[in-house]
């Protein structure tokens, strides 16, 4: 059986500073935002070339607090790609805005900068920009508009920590960027966990006190807040894989490659492209199918994980359904969900094991055509 993810194979790897970090947190007790979670900040700061980072309980709850913490709410609009998880624009309903979507760039699938000007209005606020796959959208002209029509904007980083666009790494971009330690992200936790990066201080404040109940003296509260903290315990086991981090990036980057070569020239399916200006991290690789049915039953079959990220577009969810939007709107976003599929990628898959993925693949549409 080969999984979309090994995530056994990566503990057994480095089972000992796990466990010894986990050990030194339980003989210490401190595990509401102790030692690990001030380390694991400034390192992840450091890591992305921000100023600050503040820890909190998710990806979602990184995006939501960013955007509390900027001001969004009731009333305003938020920019946005309809091909991403649910959390990026779940995160924009919940803090009381409205999620305004527009067409993904057909390649990279990230936000379409062109598409962006045409659906800004009085109320629209800020850009949520999500790097999806590990690859940065282009974020010059997003940067430019925002600029222009004084925007905010909020990076969901959380399957692109480490990318760089043009040398500058992913979040550091942005007013905030927002990251997921969920365990299947490229730096996981053993539960959930997640983290905003900012260089603004103002904001590092403001998430500082959203994440414990609207407080920075104790029990004196001055805005409504959350209980949103990441764990002293998971914090311990992310400071122990980030020093990894770099080097599974480099194993991903180098299956990717050797992907691209052994499905060059299937007819019927798209290796991942590879836009210049940005550096790939391959949280996923995702291939584009001239038809996805059967492909992934067929691998399954044969031990094989793959899986469609994302087979509904999020206009098209039935808890985006208030909002009004209908099929045939964002063709390129609905044309991905229709054809894409993820195939097995991580750092402990070794060449045998993926050369059997790309052989099988090859075999489908070998036998489809
Ligand atoms: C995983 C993910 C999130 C949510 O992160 P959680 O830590 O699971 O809350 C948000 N956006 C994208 C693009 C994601 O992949």
């Amino acid at each position: 059986m080969i999984p979309l993810l090994d995530l056994k194979a990566q503990y057994l790897s480095i089972k000992e500073d796990v466990d010894s970090a986990v050990k030194r947190v339980l003989e210490k007790q401190d595990f509401i935002l102790g030692e690990d979670v001030v380390k694991l900040e400034e390192e992840i700061a450091a890591y992305s070339g921000a100023k600050y980072a503040v820890g909190v309980a998710s990806g979602t709850d990184a995006l939501m607090l960013s955007l509390r913490a900027l001001g969004i709410g009731a009333g305003d609009e938020v920019i946005t790609t309809p091909f991403t998880f649910a959390a990026t624009a779940e995160s924009i309903s919940n803090a009381g805005a409205k999620p305004v979507f527009t067409d993904i760039d057909p390649h990279t699938y990230n936000i379409d900068p062109g598409l962006i000007e045409s659906k800004i209005t009085d109320k629209t606020r800020a850009i949520l920009v999500v790097h999806l796959y590990g690859q940065c959208a282009d974020m010059d002209p997003i940067l430019d508009i925002a600029k222009r029509h004084n925007l905010k904007i909020v990076e969901d980083c959380a399957q692109s920590i480490g990318a760089a666009y043009k040398g500058r790494k992913s979040g550091s971009m942005g007013d905030a960027g927002c990251i997921s330690f969920f365990p299947s992200k490229n730096l996981g936790g053993m539960g959930d966990g997640g983290m905003i990066i900012t260089s603004n201080s103002g904001l590092r404040d403001k998430t500082r006190m959203l994440r414990v109940h609207g407080s920075n003296k104790r029990y004196l509260h001055d805005i409504l807040g959350y209980n949103s903290r990441l764990d002293n315990l998971q914090a311990a086991v992310l400071r122990v894989k980030l020093r990894r981090l770099d080097s599974w990036i480099t194993s991903r980057q180098n299956l990717a490659l050797r992907y691209d070569e052994l499905l060059s020239g299937v007819t019927g399916l798209v290796v991942p492209y590879r836009a210049d200006y940005s550096t790939h991290t391959y949280h996923l690789y995702v291939v584009r199918l001239s038809r996805r049915d059967g492909l992934i039953d067929f691998l399954a079959k044969n031990g094989i994980e793959s899986r469609a990220y994302y087979p509904v577009p999020l206009h098209l969810q039935k808890c985006f359904a208030f909002l009004g939007y209908s099929k045939g709107l964002f063709h390129n976003a609905e044309d991905a969900s229709d054809r894409i599929t993820a195939l097995p990628v991580y750092p402990e898959l070794n060449e045998k094991d993926q050369a059997g993925v790309a052989d099988l693949v090859k075999e489908f549409f070998r036998f489809e055509a």
